[in-house]
């Protein structure tokens, strides 16, 4: 029999009726993430998913480490299976385990007996092999309340399993559970770690970037697009549309007051995402929006951006400190490239003064001077689609 990975359901257990389509999602999320390192079986049984190679040339660790990063996983551990009976369970934990028994000075054995019909309890296994392990490890001591290394024994229907204690992996639910939503991703740190919380709640997300050159350079476009690379891993496929946003940009400043640019700036983004979403069919917006961090994050300029959109518009980070998204940009693996220097469109054309308490009469009034509708379909038609794997 050969190592396998047990994944660990988090919230998909709580879902009653609808457990079924979430298991199955999910099962699909992970054939697909894993299908790069060779074939596998993915299949499940009690609160748990195999993944098992199903070709000798399968890369174990490299589809260990992407299961870690798939929603709805809460918990994941190598493991060998082997036949149920005791003898082969002992030997198993002794050749499996050798390394990480050598290494600890204490340890247990917790068993589970999914089985029924195995004849031992599981206290009686536990006692056994535990026995049996600590006269063929002599240094170790046996601690039942804080062991250094735990060794685990499952007893199920085909088989028995033992593994090592499995590693925290990303929780949450399966992506496409929570429907599809369009992300605005910008160069930044925020927005990449937005993208992260809501396609960790279940949601499939589109991005979409609005690019301004000649004023942004091909590194800071660049950037961008390694930004959604990096967060592949956690989102699954992505789909970026870069949108030209210069014209717009040089339209607003030159027909509207200084101190609105930004904002109208930012309504000028949800319309274009608003446009994006009803394409694709998606049902809200995500921003990397946080409550006071810079003047367009301020309650009346939310409201004022918000104003042109009749979708949702996710923040998660909108309570967040910036050192408590900063940690999650560097738990995900973005924040190395969000810290890159090169320019994005908002810093191209910023007023000295932004405007801090916006009215939306006013703002609709400004905007009376730019041909809205014609900006917006001549921005769409701009558009470029670039697709990550
Ligand atoms: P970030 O770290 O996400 O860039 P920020 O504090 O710099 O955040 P702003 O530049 O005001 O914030 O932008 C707020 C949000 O608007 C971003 O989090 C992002 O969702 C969106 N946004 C800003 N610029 C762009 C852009 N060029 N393309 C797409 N979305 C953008
Ligand atoms: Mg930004």
């Amino acid at each position: 029999m050969h190592e396998m990975i047990l994944c660990k359901l988090g919230e998909v257990v709580l879902k009653g009726l609808n457990r079924r389509s979430f298991e199955m999602k999910l099962m699909g999320n992970i054939r697909r993430r894993t299908g790069r390192f060779g074939k596998f079986r993915v299949y499940s049984k009690q609160s748990t998913i195999y993944v098992e190679p199903a070709e000798e040339t399968c890369d174990l660790a490299g589809a260990y480490a992407a299961c870690k990063q798939v929603f709805g996983i809460i918990a994941v551990a190598r493991a060998l299976p082997c036949a149920k009976e005791k003898e082969a369970i002992l030997d198993t934990a002794k050749t499996y385990l050798s390394s990480a028994l050598t290494a600890a000075r204490s340890f247990k054995v917790e068993s589970k007996r999914a089985d029924k019909t195995f004849p031992m309890t599981s206290i009686q296994l536990s006692q056994w092999v535990g026995g049996h392990l600590h006269e063929a490890f002599p240094h170790l001591t046996v601690d039942v309340h804080h062991p250094e290394l735990t060794v685990y024994v499952e007893v199920r229907e085909e088989a028995a399993y033992v593994h090592a204690p499995a590693e925290p992996a990303a929780g949450g639910l399966p992506i496409g559970m929570g429907g599809r939503a369009v992300s605005l991703l910008s160069g930044g740190i925020d927005s990449p770690v937005a993208s992260y919380m809501i396609a960790k709640r279940g949601v499939e997300l589109e991005m979409i970037h609005f690019a301004s050159p000649p004023y942004t350079s091909e590194q800071a476009r660049e950037k961008v697009l390694q930004l959604a690379r990096e967060l592949v891993p956690w989102c699954g496929r992505l789909n970026v549309t870069i949108i030209p946003f210069a014209e717009i940009q040089e339209e607003i400043r030159r027909n509207c007051p200084e101190d609105h640019f930004t904002l109208i700036m930012r309504r000028f983004m949800m319309r274009l995402a608003d446009a994006l979403a009803k394409d694709l069919n998606c049902r809200a917006l995500v921003t990397g929006e946080s409550l006071g961090q810079v003047a367009s994050q301020t309650m009346d300029a939310l409201a004022v951006s918000g104003d042109v959109t009749d979708l949702p518009v996710l923040r998660p980070v909108i309570g967040m400190d910036k050192e408590e998204i900063v940690r999650i940009a560097r738990h995900i693996g973005t924040f190395e490239t969000s810290i890159l220097p090169y320019e994005d469109c908002c810093t191209v054309f910023t007023p000295r003064h932004p405007k801090t308490r916006p009215h939306v009469e006013e703002v609709r009034e400004m905007e009376q001077a730019l041909d809205v509708d014609g900006l917006v379909r001549r921005a769409m038609d701009g558009r470029e689609v670039v697709k990550l794997r």
